[in-house]
């Protein structure tokens, strides 16, 4: 599994992120950052598959991707 972290104070809500997921696992928040901008959330983590594609495309490297071991992983 992976942990997407997307620095919801420096997005600008482009939505490069949103429109290049290849899962359409990404869209712009309802709220608001300080700036004035949606910014980019997963909408699930169980379904991203770390492509990376996200990472690559932001203009603004606010994008960071981790991999997370489960339990059945951990345990094998
Ligand atoms: S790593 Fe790939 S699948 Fe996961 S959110 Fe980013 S673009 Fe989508
Ligand atoms: S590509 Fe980067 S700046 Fe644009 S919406 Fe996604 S995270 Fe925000």
């Amino acid at each position: 599994m992976f942990r997407l972290v997307i620095d919801q104070q420096r997005c600008k809500g482009c939505g490069l992120c949103v429109e290049f997921c290849p899962q359409d696992n990404i869209e712009l928040s309802s709220d608001m950052n300080e700036a004035g901008y949606h910014p980019a959330c997963i909408i699930s983590e169980e379904d991203c598959t770390g492509c990376q594609m996200c990472v690559l495309m932001c203009p603004d490297v606010c994008i960071e991707i981790y991999r997370v071991k489960v339990e059945a992983e951990a345990n094998a």
